[in-house]
């Protein structure tokens, strides 16, 4: 029987990650998933018709070419970069778009122009400084201190706070669209901080897309860890550490089932915290297969694989602020993605898929599907006749697939000051003795980039 030193419980990202980070160290680890199937956040199935393959989670990858654990094990993946990050249709034909580039995107903005390149070139300038301080543990001692105290300066702001200084439709209305990304209201202090680092992102990495799928980023991971000499186990749904082998577990998984898992094993320090964390709220989606391309109604749309979908920022700042309140909104800020538009691995030939969802309370049973396709047909006249077939998950249907996505949050937790601050070193990890959390609830959370599952491997080791 294989001797083990690790057991690294759940295959997401991060579990894959911890798991790579602790055989590169010469651990003999073993990986254990309870679904059939490894990935977690990054798998791509046939969900609407054959031949069309849609993500069922994570589809635009700005912060996984950015991290800096897959950069420097090397993923085997095919990134394609379409020409524009993503775009946000206002109507009328009209649109913003974010470029690759910083004084292209600033020319759409009229008198906002000026201000935001003052605001976004200086970190794209420094964006390596920017990605080692933000994918990390915030620490009380950053690496690069200029840098971080700007970052933090205006990332430490609402994302409300940080619109009020634009005055232009295009401007509020592209960092607005960038700000539901938190999942939260645009008047929680950080949210202008999700904002400015996926924006910057956008100009210094692209929003890209994996050919193939999602999967494909599960797949390199699984790959590096099996060539380290780990062994991959599915199928198997782990309850207790008791029959776990090895000294230490890594846990891919939330707060309140770690707690339940390592039971016996937690402090009642780290216990009382595992019981404060709560769910954000959660998500409903819509995956399409389409019998042609969007007919956005405007020029840009079609040249980027990810589209805002909502309108103004009024109409979003009110859509997230609905969705705190426990409401659904009639108009609901969307995300959308439209992958085969570049990937031809992804639907037959002159069909389409889109992946598509928006915010709502946690566990909700509501169906957006309407309101979704609504919002779209918006801003693309003609859209809802393409349609050829369709798949639906809500929130209570995401938790069944993946017990993570507690009540449909997929945000690793509610996103707020709270949870940026969980300052630095092994203590957002470290559970037990030997017991060590690696998922998205850790810093620096949400996001398809392993940086969770790197920092508590690095804890593990000492
Ligand atoms: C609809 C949707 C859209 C998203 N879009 C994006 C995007 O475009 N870009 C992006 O970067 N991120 C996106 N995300 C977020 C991203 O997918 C997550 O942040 C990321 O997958 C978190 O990784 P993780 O390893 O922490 O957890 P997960 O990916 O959730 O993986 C956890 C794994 O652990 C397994 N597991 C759980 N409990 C147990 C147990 N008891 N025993 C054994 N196995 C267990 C699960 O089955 C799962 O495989 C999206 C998520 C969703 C749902």
């Amino acid at each position: 029987m294989t001797e083990y030193d690790v057991t690294v419980v759940g295959s997401g990202p991060n579990g894959l990650a911890a798991a790579v980070e602790m055989a590169r160290n010469g651990r003999k680890v073993l990986l254990v998933e309870r679904s059939d199937e490894i990935g977690g956040g990054t798998r791509t199935k046939e969900l609407t018709l054959p031949g069309f393959r849609h993500d069922v989670c994570s589809a635009i990858h700005p912060s996984a070419v950015a991290s800096p654990f897959f950069n420097e094990i090397g993923l085997d993946v095919d990134w394609i970069q379409p020409p524009i990050p993503f775009t946000h249709p206002l109507g009328n034909g009209q649109v913003v778009a974010l470029h690759r580039s910083v004084a292209e995107t600033a020319d759409q903005l009229g008198r906002d122009a000026d201000k935001y390149r003052r605001l976004v070139q200086p970190m794209v300038d420094r964006v390596d400084a920017v990605v080692d301080d933000t994918l990390a543990p915030l620490s009380l001692v950053p690496d690069h201190a200029a840098t971080f105290a700007r970052v933090a300066a205006i990332g430490g702001m609402s994302a409300a706070m940080l619109v009020s200084r634009f005055d232009s439709v295009g401007a509020r209305s592209l960092l607005g669209g960038l700000a539901a990304h938190a999942i939260a209201p645009f008047t929680r202090l950080t949210t202008a901080g999700v904002a400015l680092l996926l924006g910057v992102l956008g100009h210094s990495h692209g929003w890209p897309m994996a050919r193939g799928g999602s999967f494909k980023i599960a797949e390199s991971l699984a790959k590096h860890l099996v060539d380290l000499g780990g062994d991959i186990e599915t199928g198997r749904d782990v309850k207790t550490l008791d029959r776990l082998p090895g000294e230490i577990a890594l846990l891919d998984v939330m707060p309140p089932a770690a707690a339940v898992i390592a039971k016996g094993r937690i402090g009642a320090v780290v216990g009382a915290k595992l019981a404060r964390w709560r769910p954000g709220p959660g998500v409903f989606k819509v995956d399409l297969a389409l019998d042609g391309p969007i007919p956005w109604d405007d020029p840009l749309s079609s040249q980027t694989a990810t589209v805002h979908v909502g309108g103004t920022y009024e109409e979003i700042r009110a859509a997230e602020a609905a969705v705190f309140r426990g409401e659904h909104p009639e108009y609901p800020f969307v995300l959308l993605a439209q992958h085969s538009l570049f990937d031809d691995t992804r639907a037959p030939s002159g069909k389409h898929t889109v992946w598509a969802y928006c915010h709502v309370p946690n566990d909700s049973d509501v169906d957006m599907t309407e309101r979704i396709e609504a919002q779209v047909e918006r801003f693309a006249p003609g859209f809802r006749d393409l349609i050829i077939a369709r798949a639906t998950t809500s929130s209570a249907q995401f938790e069944a697939d993946n017990p993570n996505y507690v009540g449909g949050d997929i945000g690793g937790g509610v996103y707020g000051l709270k949870k940026v601050l969980q300052v630095g070193d092994e203590r957002p990890y470290k559970l037990g003795e030997g017991v060590y959390l690696c998922s998205s609830a850790t810093p620096p959370g949400a996001g398809v980039h392993g940086m969770c599952g790197h920092y508590a491997a690095r804890a593990a080791l000492g």
